[in-house]
């Protein structure tokens, strides 16, 4: 039986990554019905809205999808199709695996990190008070009011932390580690500070991780986390963050594999899973068919895991590996120099992990 899954391109280098992507998951011999959408700033340009309703309807109705990046525009209004997408189908959980893999230039080829970031809360929420606006001014009447002075002329971003958010992540956290055989779940916060909404997402994470006797607990300070991670990174395991901890940490996590370009993820939630790299649009790389599919494909790899295609996920996964760790038919990030004139394009990226597998 195939796959329904709904395909999102996005903008700026997504379409061509997309494309790749799907031509080596159907190169895995696994079966698919794909239903593009479309989503992200050509769609509004040429529609007005960025994240149209049959995008949404899709999802809802097939449950699985696999997105390339899409561009938010700075300070212009426009909300970040991703932040909406996540809200709307409650994707609770952004699950990143960094992994280096023998080829890749990394000072830390010891690194085989999970990060999962929790997807909803914290100062991603959007919950903004615009400087000078009629709302800001009530919240800090509001804030003076209870005792607390905020300057006039400051934004304010709120930062909401709840022990169902908490929970829900740091449950998934464990769910991994115990599906992929991992040993240790790290939860990371800065609740010396925050005590209110970090404190409250450790003390959480305590108390589920008590549920959890087979794997092993700990919790580290978001700044020790991050020396910690750039010298002993073989130290960590599964790492569990509230919001913009795990957006950072998911880029440093990239850095420490070789690069934004080999850093895959996938969004869950309750009803529906969505798919996607790490990285952004690219968009100075454009339709130059140059930039690097990895990301996208392994993304794809997690997709075939998640449709219980784990055979199909190990062969595609091991295509990539072992392309990686040859080192010739790779794109230009993955070269020692990023003028040598032996790299190859996308799409002949993806030719080279479908004969890889052997298609
Ligand atoms: P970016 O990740 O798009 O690119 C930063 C740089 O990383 C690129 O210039 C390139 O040198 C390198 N890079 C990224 N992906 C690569 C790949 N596949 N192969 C080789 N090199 C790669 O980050 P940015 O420039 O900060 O963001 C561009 C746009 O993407 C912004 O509008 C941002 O909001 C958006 N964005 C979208 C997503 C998403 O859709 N999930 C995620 C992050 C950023």
């Amino acid at each position: 039986m195939a796959h329904e899954v709904t395909l999102i391109p996005g903008d700026g280098t997504g379409p061509e990554l997309a494309e790749a992507t799907r031509r080596v998951l159907e190169a895995t011999g696994v079966r698919f019905e794909w239903d593009r959408q479309e989503a992200g700033v050509d769609e509004y340009e040429a529609h007005g809205n960025p994240f149209p309703d049959a995008t949404l309807d899709s999802l809802r109705r097939t449950g699985v999808g696999i997105k390339g990046p899409t561009t938010t525009p700075v300070g212009s209004g426009f909300r970040s199709v991703n932040v909406l997408l996540r809200k709307e189908l409650d994707l609770f959980a952004c699950i990143r695996p960094c992994k280096a893999y023998e080829g890749v230039r990394t000072r830390f080829p010891e690194t085989d990190i999970v990060i999962v970031r929790e997807n909803t809360e914290d100062l991603y929420a959007g919950i903004e008070f615009e400087k000078g606006s009629e709302s800001n001014a009530r919240l800090r009447a509001t804030l003076e009011e209870l005792g607390e002075h905020v300057r006039d002329d400051a934004g304010i971003s709120v930062k909401p932390i709840s022990v169902m958010g908490s929970e829900r992540i740091v449950e998934e956290a464990f769910r991994y580690a115990e599906a992929y055989g991992r040993r240790k779940v790290t939860a990371a916060h800065k609740a010396n500070i925050m005590k209110f909404s970090d404190g409250l997402f450790l003390e959480v994470a305590r108390q589920v991780a008590e549920r959890h006797p087979d794997i092993e607990f700990e919790d580290r300070i978001i700044d020790n986390l991050c020396n910690q991670l750039v010298s002993r990174p073989e130290e960590y395991d599964v790492i569990v963050l509230p919001n913009l901890y795990g957006d950072i940490v998911s880029d440093l996590g990239a850095g420490l594999i070789g690069g934004l370009g080999l850093a895959p993820g996938g969004n869950i939630g309750t009803e529906a899973a969505v798919f996607e790299a790490t990285h952004g649009s690219a968009p100075k790389y454009k339709g130059q068919n140059r930039v690097n599919p990895t990301a996208l494909m392994l993304s794809g790899m997690l997709m075939l895991r998640h449709l219980e295609e784990r055979e199909a996920a190990d062969r595609l996964e091991g295509a990539i590996a072992e392309l990686i760790r040859k080192g010739d038919k790779v794109t230009y990030d993955l070269k020692p120099t990023r003028d040598d004139l032996s790299a190859v394009g996308t799409s002949e990226f993806a030719d080279a992990v479908i004969a890889q597998m052997g298609g």
